[in-house]
């Protein structure tokens, strides 16, 4: 805000400053932007203040050098561009100028000064009649007579007498038309010319240059009565000067401004601007330039001091900014109104640029290429003026900008104020806040009308609409644009889901049961909104919340239950528990949602363990089998080894029996051969000798040798190998 007007003007200024005008305050500029009326004076302003001398009449027998003398005498003091142009043209004849003193300068009028004897009058026919100097009728016949021709008499008079008139003319500044014209393009309702000049010559002049009145014959307070009087009738006054005549009306004008190189001095010092190259074209863009500066004062005040600040406040407020934020922006905004300032520094330039120029060529071809379609259209229908509305609206536009800038503001304004106003449709229901706050109020179908933002905000919603989450999967908008993912003709739980509108969620579908299988779940959500408020401000993204809920519930129930009865008799029951559990998490939420019904469409073991899956089922079916097998065959052997065992057993109750009646009869054996023993000793000791005899060497060969034969003998046995010899005897052996 402490940015915005100075920046600003002090841009404008330097921008003015570039093209050679001088402001020398801010309140200048801002005077300028509303000046409607501007007044010119005529020599040395409107003119070029390089007058030339058209014709020199000498009275009394003087030469025009003499006459040329003394008006020099009188001028030497003054800046006027009469005074100027005739000191300018004794010194170019070498003519010698005499001293003088009592120098009278009377503005708008002429000079008066002395030397000896002489007393010198220079000036207008005013300036004559104000020092009672007679004009003889021979003279008055030359004044008119050079009056009519278009020059400006000055009257030369020597102690009281006429003594000759030197003629000048000034020619308009070759630019003063084309200012005049811009001047009115700009917008400047009224161009007046005021001169202390006779009013033949400034009425022609006046003419020339296009202005719309001409006073002339003015003094300096004229000038200023002229000023006021303009005032009165409600202008805005900017008057451009250069002589000291001007100088009390540029003080009296809104705006005074001083011509920098004709300008006398004091001019200079009482104007508000100065034209430091005397170009008048200037003038025009000195307009626009303040008018700029002011449009880009009240756009760094309101839009960029004001509305950023509110906008910041605002975000603030609502959480969009930190102090970080808040800083940066403030700076950003001070950032804005310099750097929006800084615009005027170019004023201007793209119109000179090549674009602009071309731009402004294509507009001025399209006005003319729609009047040549006029001139067609004419000849056939007198209805259509294309070319006329062309020009007629932009001329009107030009003309009523302030007025269209109003009633479109004022629609804006309209426009904004009726922007609350909303129907609300048969299915629909709708929530009102204010700044943002519950209000209670819930608004039925029909039309409604309800403050602007940001006061109220009104928010529809469809409570009777049922909305669908999808857990473990999704179903696209569009489908894959893959032509070998085209979407299949069915979608069954074996196949890949690659491709078509399903996109499969790994992620979310793939749970375990409560036996440990990994299985596949997709599942759907219905649900709708129950409680408008609570939705609103509860809710943000329902879909999210309902799928986070139900998929912890479905994971949490089928993790406690077998793989079986998920696919097949407990599915009913994780559905019916599942939008239970569901139901309570949003209720404890408040999130103003309803479940409706929770449906398990596909579970089926993971398509990555289907394979596997196969392959643990047939390994159970050949476990059974075995199994099976096993028992059958033991049942078959038990039978067998039964049998056999029985067997076993009467084999060794037969063994037994046999071994026990051979003993029996070998007992019995004994005891009779006990018994014959007893009987006959001898024998029995004979035979039972043999009898051992025989049971020893039984299966050995023997030789039997007769003992009363041979008598003792002396035997060698040898073993098979040869090797050992046993010495013995017979007996022995
Ligand atoms: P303008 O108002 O057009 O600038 P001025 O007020 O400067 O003209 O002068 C008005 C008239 O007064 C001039 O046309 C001239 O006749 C006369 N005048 C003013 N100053 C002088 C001077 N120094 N010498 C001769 N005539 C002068
Ligand atoms: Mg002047």
């Amino acid at each position: 805000l402490i940015l915005a007007t100075p920046a600003a003007v002090v841009a404008g200024i330097g921008r003015l400053a570039r093209d050679g005008v001088l402001v020398k305050s801010g309140a200048a500029l801002e005077a300028m932007a509303k000046v409607d009326c501007v007044v010119f004076d005529k020599t040395g302003t409107i003119t070029a203040g390089r007058p030339v001398i058209v014709n020199m009449t000498c009275f009394n027998g003087h030469s025009e050098n003499e006459l040329l003398q003394m008006a020099a005498l009188a001028e030497q003091r003054s800046e006027h561009v009469i005074a100027q142009l005739i000191l300018g043209e004794t010194r170019l004849r070498g003519l010698a100028i005499a001293a003088a003193e009592e120098f009278v300068i009377d503005p708008g009028l002429g000079v008066a000064a002395r030397s000896n004897s002489q007393r010198v009058i220079v000036g207008n026919l005013r300036m004559m009649v104000a020092h009672n100097i007679a004009i003889a009728d021979g003279a008055e016949a030359v004044l008119a007579a050079l009056e009519a021709d278009g020059g400006s008499p000055v009257i030369i008079a020597e102690n009281g007498i006429v003594q000759g008139v030197i003629s000048v003319r000034d020619s308009l500044r070759p630019e003063s038309k084309r200012a005049i014209h811009q001047l009115r393009h700009a917008g400047i309702a009224r161009v007046v010319v005021l001169t202390g000049d006779r009013n033949r010559v400034a009425q022609s002049i006046g003419r020339d240059a296009g202005v719309d009145e001409v006073q002339a014959e003015l003094l300096p307070h004229q000038k200023v009565e002229a000023i006021t009087r303009l005032q009165q009738a409600g202008h805005r006054v900017a008057m451009i000067g250069d002589g000291i005549n001007d100088a009390p009306a540029l003080a009296m004008a809104d705006v005074g401004i001083a011509m920098g190189l004709t300008g006398t001095d004091i001019t200079i010092e009482e104007a508000d601007v100065v034209l430091t190259n005397d170009r008048l074209d200037r003038l025009p863009l000195l307009i626009e330039v303040s008018r700029a500066t002011f449009t880009v004062i009240r756009q760094n005040i309101w839009i960029f001091a004001l509305m950023v600040n509110v906008l910041s406040v605002l975000a603030a407020s609502y959480g969009l900014f930190g102090p970080a934020g808040a800083a940066a922006t403030h700076q950003i905004s001070a950032l804005l109104v310099v750097l929006n300032s800084l615009r005027l520094l170019g004023y201007g330039t793209f119109d000179k640029s090549v674009i602009g120029r071309r731009l402004r060529q294509l507009w001025h071809e399209a006005g003319h290429e729609l009047e040549h379609a006029n001139h067609w259209l004419r000849h056939r229908t007198d209805k259509l003026s294309l070319s006329a509305s062309w020009h007629s609206s932009r001329h009107w536009l030009e003309d009523h900008r302030r007025s269209v800038t109003k009633y479109a503001a004022a629609s804006l304004i309209l426009l904004y104020a009726t922007s609350g106003m909303c129907a609300i449709g048969p299915d629909e229901t709708a929530v009102v806040r204010r700044f943002g706050r519950k209000t209670g109020q819930r608004l039925v179908p029909g039309l409604h009308f309800r403050l602007p933002w940001p006061v109220e905000e009104v928010t529809r919603l469809r409570p009777a609409h049922v909305q669908v989450a999808e857990i473990g999967f999704r179903t696209m908008a569009t489908a894959a644009p893959k032509a070998d993912l085209a979407e299949p003709a069915a979608y069954e739980w074996n196949l890949q889901h690659r491709g078509g509108r399903y996109e499969r969620k790994a992620e979310e579908s793939l749970m375990l049961t409560g036996d440990e299988n990994l299985i596949e779940v997709n599942a759907v959500v219905q649900y709708a909104v129950s409680a408008p408020d609570d939705f609103l401000f509860a809710t943000r993204e329902p879909a999210d919340l309902i799928r986070v809920a139900a998929e912890s519930a479905l994971r949490d129930l089928i993790g406690r239950t077998s793989l079986d009865a998920v696919l097949t008799e407990g599915r009913a029951e994780i559905e019916l528990l599942t939008r239970e559990s569901v139901q309570r998490r949003l209720d404890e939420y408040r999130s103003g949602l309803r479940v409706i019904a929770v449906q398990l469409q596909d579970v089926h073991p993971s398509i990555e363990v289907v394979d596997a899956f196969r392959d643990v089922s047939s390994a159970f079916e050949e476990k059974s089998t075995l199994i099976n097998q096993a028992e059958a065959y033991r049942n078959e052997q038990v039978e067998l080894a039964r049998g056999l065992g029985l067997a076993r057993l009467a084999e060794a109750a037969g063994y037994t029996a046999s071994r026990a009646n051979r003993a029996t009869g070998d007992a019995d054996r004994f005891t009779q051969a006990v018994e014959a023993f007893k009987d006959s000793r001898g024998v029995t000791e004979t035979r039972l000798y043999l009898e051992a005899m025989e049971q020893v060497l039984a299966g050995k060969k023997k030789m039997i040798i007769d003992a009363s034969k041979f008598g003792r003998r002396q035997m060698l046995f040898v073993d098979q190998k040869g090797f050992a010899i046993a010495p013995g005897t017979l007996e022995e052996k």
